[in-house]
């Protein structure tokens, strides 16, 4: 049996990386540090986690960071109010709210006071449409690192049948709309859905966003299918049942070290990218 491709997420972050230090070096020297400040809403551990290693990812590319940690019984209100703050602010470049938010508190409202110009999480309603009919907006992370694979990769998607199981609004969607525009034809499957793994097991790729532990078993696969692996669960296991995957798998994601590192790449590379839009709209008002 020929072993599967492996999608090495943390090659395609560095090499991201890299080329972002170069683009920071010029902002630098322009008198602009890109700044990316991070919201928490209450104290869900992994979330902590989440943000302190998007500070750190910052940190060690040479853009500055903040955290802003807001208690569990904020009420929107005053998270709209410290977004719209945020927004006003000339120093920050992009604002990221972390996801999960307390459920008294309206994430959709708040997710859309985040003005376009700093949705470098690309988590609005305004960026997911822009980004779903190709118009300039900061894409979705998660998406936008799995799209970076296919074509750090090479992989022809073009014609190809893809599924993508799971529609949320941050992953399953935006990645559905990604492919579509890319020419694959897609599949997008849910709670709902019915003889998931009949469908699976006719498609050329398989993107899981579904939040449960080795969900796909590699026994639903067709032979030499590409799987994208975006999840992440409690011990470092993705959606997908890696072992069984890779055996029929022409190309895989591992978890972790997959997808995972380039999201934080596209967010370091959304928020350098709005930092130097904003550069260029500043000379536009000089002249
Ligand atoms: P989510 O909001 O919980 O959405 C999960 C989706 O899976 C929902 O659309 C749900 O369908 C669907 N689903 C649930 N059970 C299903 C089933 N039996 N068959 C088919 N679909 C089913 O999760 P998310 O935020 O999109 O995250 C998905 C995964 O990605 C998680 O493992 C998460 O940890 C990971 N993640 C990773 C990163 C990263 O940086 N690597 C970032 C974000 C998320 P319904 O809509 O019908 O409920």
């Amino acid at each position: 049996m020929k072993e599967p491709l492996l999608l090495d997420g943390k090659q395609v972050s560095s090499s991201i990386k890299d080329e972002l230090k170069g683009q920071i070096d010029v902002l630098k020297k322009q008198g602009i540090t890109p700044k990316l400040v991070t919201i928490l809403v209450g104290d869900n551990p992994s979330s902590h986690t989440y943000v302190q290693m998007k500070a750190n990812a910052c940190k060690r590319i040479g853009m500055e960071s903040e955290r802003i940690y807001l208690k569990s019984e904020t009420t929107t209100e005053e998270l709209l109010a410290t977004i719209k703050k945020l927004n006003e602010d000339d120093q920050v470049h992009g604002i990221l709210l972390q996801h999960p938010v307390p459920e008294h508190i309206d994430e959709r409202q708040a997710f859309d006071a985040i003005t376009l110009e700093k949705d470098v999480d690309g988590v609005t309603s305004h960026g997911f449409g822009s980004t779903a009919f190709q118009l300039n907006a900061y894409p979705c992370c998660t998406p936008a690192a799995i799209m970076e694979m296919i074509d750090y990769y090479q992989i022809p998607i073009e014609g190809k049948h893809a599924v993508v199981i799971g529609r949320s609004p941050i992953l399953g969607k935006p990645v559905s709309m990604m492919l579509l525009n890319r020419n694959a034809t897609v599949t997008i499957s849910h709670s709902r859905t019915e003889n998931l793994e009949e469908i699976v097991k006719q498609v050329d790729l398989v993107v899981a966003a579904v939040g449960k532990p080795r969900f796909v078993k590699g026994e639903w696969l067709k032979e030499g299918a590409i799987v994208l692996d975006a999840g992440y669960n409690q011990g470092n296991i993705g959606d997908c049942d890696y072992d069984s995957c890779y055996d029929k798998a022409s190309a895989i994601t591992p978890v972790p070290g997959g997808v995972g590192p380039v999201t934080i790449a596209m967010l370091l590379r959304n928020t350098v990218l709005a930092a130097e839009q904003k550069v260029s709209m500043n000379a536009m008002k000089i002249v």
